[in-house]
């Protein structure tokens, strides 16, 4: 999956001069009245003509893509904004629940289409959980995958699990997985499925697709998105470097990539050294050195958010190229932070997994910097589903402060501004009656 010059990861491009290109975006609702079509339905395929790797027969899904664009205005006051003006895409709603079904079905699509059999990821658990899902489904492939020994949420664990996966756990992190998942793919012929699969990337780009379309075809002013192993990022910089290249936009909407704290290689490596695209040639010795330091300093990510736990994201130098086509900003936030957001969302919206907050945090900053106007029209992504991660939820909430520093305090979360406290009341009637009372 990389470039035999430079070991750069591929790219897909297309001759759209020689395709079926859409007039304009609204075409696309020409598939609403084709529901009953699969290909129609999916919320990744119904857009193939932007992603045509594959003839559109030949494209798999099992339903994905299928999400909300709700306008928050509870999450928008909480960030700073006016109302009207936030808007959170909701991926948790996806057959796995996390956005990692819209890459997964692109990618899986080409897996068939050149004959694998199986295929493998390494897995901070949603690329698992959705991997796992479309083996089980379709039958078409077996799924191999790798993970972090004590670094994954037990809701994506389960999916693996429950799906048949063969699970491979090893003693280490991510990065470690991520090596190892390489060499083994390599060695026995698996294909790999990992965001360092430009397919991927693909699926990924209807992301802003169905933002535009729920917006009736709209470019909003902001994009605001966790950063983990950047595929995300990357893939929305490409759909609207398309887009207007296709005349089918007139302006992109500015992108922000939220890292977390305890895992900020994008922000320390932009934000405070100046990494950028420099017509594709970015400093690759500057990113080599930064690693380097990484290591002798035995410095590895750490946060709550699991999902966005990485040291060395894959997709960084598409990243990159991401920020410059759309103006974008990164920043870093902190667990604690991360959690308050996730809070807000889960009272005022349909909830999200802590990576997920970190767009909601990370868009607070920003209107509290001035970078984001409190008038403008923001569109955060919610990567995962609520259920991803209970521990976290319940731990935020908990009245058991042993507990709370077990799992929270432990990464520097001092207080749970938000919590929604269980009432402890004894197994009466009448007391059960009064604490009502007196709570509601
Ligand atoms: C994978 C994942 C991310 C990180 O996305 P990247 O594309 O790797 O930056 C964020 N949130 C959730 C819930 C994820 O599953």
């Amino acid at each position: 999956m990389a470039c035999d010059r430079c070991g750069d990861l591929l790219d897909v491009a297309y001759a759209w001069d020689r395709l079926p290109v859409p007039g304009a975006l609204a075409d696309f609702e020409r598939q609403w009245s084709r529901r009953y079509d699969p290909h129609c339905f999916s919320g990744v395929w119904r857009f193939h003509e932007l992603l045509p790797f594959v003839p559109v027969e030949q494209c798999v899904t099992v339903g994905e893509g299928q999400t909300l664009l709700q306008a928050s205005d509870g999450v928008g006051r909480y960030v700073g904004m006016n109302p009207g003006g936030l808007f959170l895409q909701y991926e948790g709603m996806n057959p796995s629940g996390s956005f990692k079904d819209n890459g997964m079905s692109a990618a899986f699509t080409h897996a068939r289409s050149v004959g694998a059999t199986r295929a493998a990821c390494a897995s901070t658990g949603n690329t698992s959980a959705s991997l796992a899902l479309y083996c089980s489904v379709t039958r078409l492939m077996k799924a191999v995958i790798f993970v972090g020994s004590g670094k994954i949420a037990y809701g994506k664990l389960s999916q693996a699990l429950d799906y048949g996966a063969l699970t491979v756990q090893i003693a280490g992190d991510f990065d470690d997985a991520m090596a190892r998942v390489k060499e083994v793919s390599k060695e026995l012929g698996i294909y790999l499925v990992n965001s360092v699969n430009p397919f991927r990337l693909e699926g990924q780009k209807t992301i802003m697709y169905r933002v535009l379309e729920a917006l009736r075809w709209e470019v909003p002013d902001w994009i605001v998105v966790p950063g983990g192993n950047l595929g995300n990022s990357s893939a929305f910089g490409k759909a609207f470097c398309e887009l207007k290249e296709l005349g089918l936009v007139d302006r992109s909407p500015r992108l922000a990539i939220i890292n977390a704290a305890g895992a900020n290689t994008l922000y320390e490596l932009v934000e405070k050294q100046g990494l950028c695209w420099r017509k594709g040639l970015p400093d690759g010795a500057a990113v080599c050195r930064y690693y380097d330091e990484m290591d002798a300093q035995h410095r590895r990510a750490s946060t709550i958010a699991s999902a966005i736990e990485i040291n060395r994201p894959v997709n960084l130098n598409k990243c990159i190229r991401a920020l410059e086509g759309m103006n974008g900003v990164v920043r870093e936030v902190t667990d604690q932070q991360i959690l308050d957001a996730k809070a807000q969302v889960g009272a005022g919206g349909i909830g999200c997994e802590p990576a997920s907050a970190a767009s909601v945090a990370g868009t607070k900053l920003l209107v509290s910097e001035g970078v984001i106007g409190p008038d403008e029209r923001v569109v955060c992504i919610l990567t995962g589903h609520q259920l991803k991660d209970p521990n976290a939820t319940v731990a935020y909430h908990t009245t058991d402060q042993e507990l709370f520093n077990k799992v929270l305090g432990s990464r520097g979360v001092r207080r749970a501004a938000f919590a929604n406290r269980a009432v402890a009341v004894s197994n009466d009637l009448d007391e059960i009656i009064k604490a009502i009372q007196l709570y509601s």
